[in-house]
Parts: C-alpha cells; sequence; structure tokens
C-alpha cells in the first residue's frame, strides 16, 4: 500500500452469515460498483429489511453487476430509479433476457398483495399442531411494503445490458469485468473484476462467485475459472456444512413415482421457476425416456418456470455436453410427452378435479405462497396425496412445519388435517455441496489469497472455513453486514 487507499474494497451489504439479500458494494481508485441488489426473503421481519437501502450513493455508482436472476440477487434492482441510479446494469445474455420479467412480475406481485389484503385474501398458512411448530410460525398475511413500481421495474429492464461469457467488458476508469459460467442455473454467473492499481504494477483481480453449482452438473455446462488466482474471492457457503453424493436422486424418484402410479397418487412438489423446476424436469424427462412414467401426467404450474426452461433450450452451448448434443438434434432436454404446462389460474384450478395419479409442480418452492399453496389446500387432507419437498425449506414457514412433523395446519383461512404423506427427494440443489464448493476454489490456477465467505447461515461458512483450512487456505474472512474488505 503505496497512498493508504485501497485498490479495491469491497463493503458487504447482505448475505452475511445468512442465505438471502446478496448485495455488495465496490470501490476502487475511480470506479464505484455494486455487485447484486437481492432481496432479504424468508419471513415478514427478513421482507421488512427490503425497504431499507444499503447506505451508499447510488448517484455515484459507475456501474451495477448481477449475477443471476433469483430473487435473493437481483430482487431489489428495480428500486435503483428511485434511488437515483441511472447507469447501466451489466448481466449474460440469458439472464438479461429473465430480469426484466423477473422485475415486472415483482412489481405486480407486490401490488396484488396490497389488494389482497385490503380484500382480506392474501395468502396466509400456519402450523396449528405439534404446539412447538405452532408458536414459530407466524401467519403471512402481512404484505411488506412496496419496494418498487411497475414503471420503475421497466426503467431498469431498459437499462440491461448483456456480456458475454469470458469477454472482458470495460466497465469504468481502470476496471474490466467478466462473467464466468457458474453451472446454479441458465445464464449464472460467476463476476472476475480486475482492477488498475494506481502505483502501477500487476492489476488487483477479484472473483464473486454468484452461487456456485455443483460440479459435473448434469443439466449446465461446467464451470469457468479465470486465468490466474484472484486476490479477493467473495465465496458462498450455502451448503458450506453438507454433502450430498452419495445419493441418487434418479432412483428415488423413481421409487416415488412407482408407487404413485400403483397407490393412484397426486404428488405435489413446491418447486421455485427457476433451477428447481428444470432440475426436475430433466429428471422426469429421463423418466419418461425410460418408460417409468408411463403416462404419468407431470403438470407445471408456473409461466415463469415455463419461460425459464424455454431459455435452457435456447443457450444449448451453456447445456451440459451430451444434454447439448441432443438440444442441438432438435430435442428440447426438458420437455417429455407427459408434460403439461399450466399458464393461468383457470389452468391451474382444472386440475383440481383430477382423480387419477399426477405430478404437480408449482411454486412456491418454500410452499408459503404461489399456486402450490392452493394445491395443498385442495389434497392435503387426501391419504392419497403425497408433498415432496426437494430443497431447503426456511424455518418458520409452512414447508418447513410440514417436513417435521405439522399435524394440522390452517391455509387461507381453513383448518386442515395432515392426511398427505410428507416425502424429501434428498439432494437436488442448485448449489453445490462442501466438497463441490472446495473444488471450485481449489481449481484456481495458483493459491488463492483470501477468501471472505458469504451467503450462507453462520454455522455453513464455520464449518466449510475448517474445510478450507484443511485444504491450506487460511486467510478467510467471514463479514458481517457493514464490514469492507480490502485489497492494498
Ligand atoms: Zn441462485
Amino acid at each position: 500500500m503505496s497512498d493508504g487507499v485501497a485498490t479495491v474494497s469491497v463493503r458487504v451489504h447482505g448475505a452475511a452469515g445468512e442465505v438471502t439479500g446478496s448485495c455488495y458494494e465496490v470501490t476502487t481508485p475511480c470506479a464505484r460498483l455494486l455487485v447484486d441488489f437481492g432481496m432479504f426473503q424468508g419471513s415478514p421481519e427478513q421482507e421488512v429489511r427490503n425497504t431499507s437501502a444499503p447506505n451508499l450513493d447510488f448517484e455515484k455508482l459507475d456501474a451495477v453487476l448481477v449475477t443471476h436472476a433469483h430473487i435473493d440477487h437481483c430482487g431489489r434492482l428495480g428500486m435503483l430509479p428511485a434511488l437515483g441510479y441511472q447507469g447501466p446494469v451489466l448481466t449474460t445474455e440469458p439472464t438479461a433476457e429473465l430480469l426484466g420479467r423477473v422485475l415486472t412480475s415483482s412489481a405486480t406481485l407486490q401490488q396484488l398483495r396490497i389488494q389482497e389484503k385490503r380484500a382480506g385474501t392474501a395468502p396466509s398458512s400456519r402450523v396449528l399442531v405439534p404446539a412447538h411448530l405452532a408458536t414459530s410460525i407466524p401467519i403471512r398475511g402481512e404484505p411488506p411494503p412496496i419496494l418498487f413500481t411497475h414503471r420503475h421495474a421497466e426503467r431498469v429492464a431498459r437499462s440491461i445490458r448483456a456480456v458475454p461469457f469470458m469477454e472482458w467488458e470495460p466497465i469504468a476508469d481502470g476496471v474490466d469485468v467478466r462473467f464466468l459460467h457458474a453451472s446454479h442455473v441458465i445464464g449464472a454467473a460467476s463476476i472476475e473484476l480486475r482492477v488498475q492499481r494506481t502505483q502501477g504494477g500487476e492489476p488487483a483481480h477479484v472473483l464473486f462467485s454468484g452461487d456456485i453449482g455443483p460440479i459435473d452438473n448434469p443439466l449446465l455446462a461446467p464451470h469457468q475459472w479465470p486465468d490466474r488466482a484472484p486476490d479477493l474471492v467473495i465465496m458462498e457457503s450455502t451448503n458450506g456444512a453438507r454433502r450430498f453424493k452419495q445419493v441418487d436422486q434418479y432412483e428415488a424418484l423413481c421409487n416415488i413415482l412407482r408407487e404413485a402410479i400403483t397407490k393412484n397418487q397426486r404428488i405435489l412438489a413446491p418447486v421455485f421457476a427457476l433451477g428447481r423446476a428444470q432440475t426436475m424436469l430433466q429428471l422426469f424427462a429421463r423418466a419418461s425416456r425410460e418408460g417409468v412414467l408411463g403416462g404419468l401426467p407431470i403438470y407445471l404450474d408456473s409461466a415463469m418456470a415455463c419461460r425459464a426452461s424455454e431459455l435452457y433450450a435456447r443457450h444449448p452451448h451453456l447445456l451440459e455436453a451430451s444434454v447439448r448434443r441432443s438440444c442441438l438434434r432438435g430435442s428440447n432436454p426438458l420437455h417429455f410427452a407427459e408434460l403439461h404446462t399450466l399458464m393461468s389460474r383457470r389452468e391451474s384450478e382444472s386440475i383440481d378435479r383430477v382423480r387419477t395419479a399426477c405430478v404437480i409442480m408449482a411454486g412456491s418452492g418454500f410452499c408459503d405462497a404461489g399456486p402450490i399453496l392452493r394445491h395443498v389446500q385442495v389434497a392435503i387432507e387426501q391419504p392419497t396425496t403425497r408433498i415432496l419437498f426437494t430443497g431447503h425449506q426456511l424455518d418458520g414457514l409452512l414447508g418447513h412445519g410440514l417436513l417435521n412433523g405439522a399435524t394440522r395446519v390452517e391455509i387461507n383461512g381453513a383448518e386442515l388435517e395432515v392426511r398427505a404423506t410428507i416425502d424429501r427427494l434428498a439432494g437436488i440443489s442448485g448449489h453445490g455441496d462442501a466438497d463441490d464448493l472446495l473444488t471450485w476454489v481449489k481449481r484456481m490456477p495458483g493459491d488463492v489469497k483470501q477468501v471472505a465467505l458469504v451467503h450462507g447461515a453462520e454455522e455453513s461458512r464455520q464449518e466449510f472455513a475448517l474445510v478450507l483450512r484443511a485444504n491450506g487456505i487460511t486467510d478467510i474472512q467471514m463479514p458481517m453486514t457493514g464490514d469492507t474488505l480490502r485489497i492494498d
């Protein structure tokens, strides 16, 4: 350090010791950037945090960079116009295609939740029995304040610029950016910054991991790594305390499907529209090819998931090699004869009357809102219903309660017995497990100098820090919100 001014400083504004609210402010000698501007999610208390913008001068930002189109990374971008930011939002091409729709849908949903609250029709759910779960799960009736309007979402959508993967793009004085494939969801990237030092010499490199998908992702192309070891890696640690590899999800799913057909069951699968839905579709497509489905209808009740799925087929170069080859031969990897897509509430309600075995995938993935909540309300008292969870459930929400033994619940004001079977398909995650995370960081060329662990529950990042230390990475930081990391 020659002049007391850091070459790069990164101030953490969210996702520190928790898994939502990603937002990092980067300051270089000549530029200011924002990497991600995500929502806090999981409870009404968390959602209220979204209304307080990070304490920074948005008007002075040179660029906003986005890793991917998940709400916890991009959900507050719609607030940028009101905060005074007029500049570009840079991301990858598939994320650019999704982002505008994600933001306008979010604006519509925020407005709808206010209307529903006024009309007394806001979705709500809670566990009644057993008591120890009931006390911890609040009714989800209180809508959060509106964060941004449709008009502001559209304005941000117009400012989005797509940058090709692996190409350096100058974005401000002395700063270039490059997007590296993160194998998490379509378009998801790690973001590499190259910053010229004022005193000359080698530029400083900072890498924001974004969300890191599994190594050997069966659907997406492998990760891309930088050409040299970064001086600082801001790294996610969502699954830092988990290992998945021993589970064969496909066989486990096939067993569930065979049983559903034999016992005439209705399987309800809460999924997120981007990522989890496509992972499940790929498994169902294989089950279809191998004759396991045998005509069993699979309903995808999410217009956003349908659109996101189309995007996978439109970007075959971002798919896993064998999937890419079949895609280039004209076969959509996420489509199969038994798939039915439901694009409206009317179509969603039309399957309430189906009495034969079927699978219904719908959002929200936490089972606390969206069409899945209505499907659960309709079918949870039927012993032939099976609710199949495929991902982590946030403590305090209905999905978590059901997985932990809830026997009586209240959904949208109706008291219901849980007669459905509650099931979990383990090991399905858009995030790599601890071994994948370690492989990802160790595969950098050269020795990574400094790693800051973010985007993971406190116990996950603490445990993953032990893994890193055991593997020779010792300069590890675990910043809290408001902390600043520096490269001199
Ligand atoms: Zn993500």
